[in-house]
């Protein structure tokens, strides 16, 4: 298999002081080669979009072009449900919407609770899980309903340290429903690694999610949602088991929004 994309990467990481920079980019771009990406996205958090600067993007892609031929970089954004941020995330990507190559959309707040950060977690103990993974899929229809985002990231985050509904039964018919909407909005779902380098060990979505996007036939993204360079790829070896075991022969990249899907 030809593992050649990553679509979830945060050159910015988590520093509001950090910009995009030919310098950045250089050290991202020479990890991906290195890995054996050809096509790589950067989607930092829409909460630092000021980081992102497009002509510095611009130069680097050029020069990337005369040097290093063997990748080609996308400019994107994750755009979440923060409930302080994500409105003016909004503003700013629908503003520069034409100029941005990719965005993904997640979910990573329940009310005001930052649910997949650790300072947090006890707060899982307050809760029903089955009624919070209940919300937690409502919000992702929401984000899908706006229409703006091209993919779905991480689509089960809520599992991150190992919280399951008693009841998965109770869940499935939500999933499905879910699923089913991003495939009538033609949205693609990102397969990712993350979740191995966090306490749930385990890929997002769960294989059993995996098997149904497989089956209703929904295009594919993957991604490390690497924070550090050397994060680009990470787990691709493993990454390949799961999709040669589902049977998966394509994977999608995009520029300016337009989706292509490229064979494996
Ligand atoms: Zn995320
Ligand atoms: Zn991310």
């Amino acid at each position: 298999m030809n593992l050649i994309s990553d679509y979830h990467n945060h050159p910015l990481g988590h520093d509001p002081n950090r910009k995009y920079s030919l310098e950045l980019l250089n050290e991202w771009a020479d990890h991906g080669l290195k890995n054996g990406l050809k096509d790589v996205a950067l989607t930092d958090h829409d909460r630092y979009h000021e980081g992102v600067n497009f002509e510095n993007f611009r130069q680097f892609s050029e020069s990337l072009a005369e040097k290093r031929k063997d990748i080609k970089f996308k400019i994107g954004i994750e755009l979440d449900n923060d409930p302080e941020t994500s409105k003016a995330g909004k503003i700013w990507t629908e503003k520069n919407y034409e100029k941005l190559d990719f965005i993904l959309g997640s979910v990573h707040f329940i009310g005001d609770w930052a649910f997949d950060h650790p300072n947090y977690k006890k707060e899982f103990d307050n809760w029903n899980i089955n009624k919070l993974y209940t919300i937690y899929f409502k919000e992702i229809q929401n984000i899908v309903k706006s229409g703006l985002v091209d993919g779905l990231a991480h689509l089960d985050l809520i599992k991150i340290f190992g919280h399951r509904p008693s009841d998965q039964a109770e869940i499935l018919p939500l999933i499905n429903e879910t699923l089913d909407l991003i495939k009538s909005a033609d949205m693609t779902i990102e397969i990712s690694t993350a979740g191995w380098r966090k306490p749930v060990q385990e890929i997002y979505p769960s294989e059993e999610i995996i098997k149904q996007i497989k089956q209703k036939n929904i295009p594919i993204t993957i991604a490390s949602d690497a924070h550090a360079p050397n994060h680009l790829a990470e787990d691709y070896t493993k990454l390949q088991t799961v999709l040669e075991k589902y049977e998966f022969t394509e994977i999608a990249i995009f520029e300016k929004h337009k989706r292509t899907l490229i064979l494996l």
